[in-house]
């Protein structure tokens, strides 16, 4: 029985991670400081022997050097997440996942473990060269627009892995989580399928940002934690970066109206500029779409799980558990 550890583990794509390594006979040690992360997201692991919880951050170095060292590979996804969020707090989200990684990765390096780097389609920026390939540039706005410090914080994490992996050889993969949904994902920091979902099961209007006509390609959580699990089974993955993601382009119009009518929900669609949704100035990305190749090329990896049965899912369990939206 191997341990994996999971930073982040009781967070949505963590405890989706950690559910999928007991299923298939391993031991999980999630480490989470609960911020966005949360008890109940674990609660139905936490009765077997596999599973354990430690409350803590991941800058607490003392901590994070026992388990790293008593753990077979780490899955380092504890970060601060959600554009509301980041726009909220951009000092927590720079401190957060800066000082998390270079924590994380200084210790995994040395006591020789294999780490995964969870990184962000956000490291594009606003890069209109779609679909976004592991190679094209970084194209970020200014250090005064707060949104661009996820990008930034996560390309630095990004950079110190790549880093590691030239000097010491540590076996590092990056990978770029493209917009990742499915039950237990909260609607609390601005992510948009748990938000309309809410709103349509509530009769609530539903609130497209902008005009709508920005598009997206979501990818269900339980197929992007196979790509998580398959990657570092690969020695040609170590010092690379990889999309995670896939499944339909659509606009977010086209979503709402999808929402709408997969809950059978009377909601009206309402547009909210921009502005008004989060702060003076924002910058959305005009389209998002992952050039999923290289993964495909290593890991044979397609995505399984389409929109229609994504929705469905994340209407179904917020129907049977209405205080997780
Ligand atoms: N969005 C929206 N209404 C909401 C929440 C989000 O129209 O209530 C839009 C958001 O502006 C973006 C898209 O949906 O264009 C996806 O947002 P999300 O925060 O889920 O992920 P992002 O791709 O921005 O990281």
């Amino acid at each position: 029985m191997r341990t994996i550890l999971v930073t982040g583990g009781a967070g949505f794509i963590g405890s989706h991670l950690a559910e999928a390594v007991v299923a298939a006979g391993d031991r999980v040690v999630a480490v989470d400081d609960l911020s966005t992360g949360s008890y109940r997201n674990v609660a139905h692991l936490s009765d077997g022997p596999a599973f354990e919880l430690v409350v803590a951050s991941v800058d607490d170095g003392a901590t994070l050097e026992a388990l790293i060292h008593g753990a077979d590979i780490v899955y380092h996804l504890a970060a601060a997440v959600g554009v509301k969020l980041i726009v909220d707090d951009p000092v927590h989200t720079i401190e957060t996942n800066i000082r998390g990684t270079e924590v994380v990765l200084r210790l995994a390096n040395k006591w020789r473990r294999p780490v995964v780097i969870a990184s962000t389609s956000e490291v594009y920026g606003k890069s209109d060269r779609v679909p976004y390939s592991e190679e094209h540039d970084m194209v970020l706005g200014p250090t005064t627009h707060s949104r661009w410090a996820y990008a930034a914080s996560k390309a630095i994490d990004e950079f110190l892995a790549v880093a590691y992996h030239r000097r010491d050889g540590l076996p590092v993969v990056i990978v770029r989580l493209f917009n990742t949904v499915g039950p237990r994902q909260t609607g609390r920091y601005g992510m948009v399928i748990p938000t309309f979902v809410r709103q349509a099961l509530r009769g609530e209007s539903i609130t497209v940002y902008g005009d709508g006509s920005q598009s997206r390609a979501f990818t269900y959580v339980g197929d992007a934690v196979r790509a998580l699990l398959d990657l570092p089974t690969h020695r040609e993955a170590f010092g690379e970066v990889f999309n995670i993601g896939g499944g339909r382009e659509i606009t977010i119009m086209d979503l709402a109206e999808l929402v709408k009518e997969r809950t059978g929900s009377s909601s009206q669609i309402v547009t909210v500029p921009y502005d008004e949704a989060y702060a003076p100035g924002f910058e959305d990305m005009h389209r998002r779409v992952p050039d999923i190749s290289k993964l495909r090329r290593i890991t044979g990896f397609e995505p399984k799980v389409d929109l229609e049965e994504i929705i469905d899912r994340v209407a179904e369990h917020a129907r049977q558990n209405p205080d997780f939206l």
